[in-house]
């Protein structure tokens, strides 16, 4: 077979019926306005953070809402809660407080920021 320089990534699949989703209903209550994204990836275009670093927000929240946490607190540590993802998100998530509350979430804290 020919040597194209890459290779096709291996299907991945999360079997959400056997993963601890606790996290991310808790998230919904903290943050209602999470159910409405559409994963467009407007924030990360927008992440004052991403020019700096390869943090990206879209990805950290897609993690959140499949239940993989692994390494999402370190990642959320790059975030500079500047706001502008808020502003520009297209169906009105409020990003910062998402990000703030995935953070607590995260270490276990039980102050609640609306
Ligand atoms: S900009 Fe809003 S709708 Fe788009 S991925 Fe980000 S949070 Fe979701
Ligand atoms: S609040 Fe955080 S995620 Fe949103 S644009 Fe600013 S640095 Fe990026």
């Amino acid at each position: 077979m020919a040597d194209f320089g890459f290779s096709i990534a291996k299907t991945r699949s999360v079997k959400l019926s056997d993963t601890d989703m606790s996290k991310y209903r808790q998230l919904l209550e903290l943050v209602p306005s999470f159910k409405r994204c559409i994963s467009c990836g407007g924030c990360t275009a927008s992440c004052s953070a991403r020019q700096f670093t390869d943090f990206n927000i879209r990805k950290t929240h897609c993690y959140f809402r499949r239940g993989q946490y692994d390494k999402l607190e370190q990642e959320l540590q790059k975030c500079m809660l500047c706001g502008k993802c808020t502003l520009v998100c297209p169906r009105g998530v409020n990003l910062r407080s998402l990000i703030i509350n995935m953070r607590q979430i995260l270490t276990n804290t039980n102050e609640i920021i609306g």
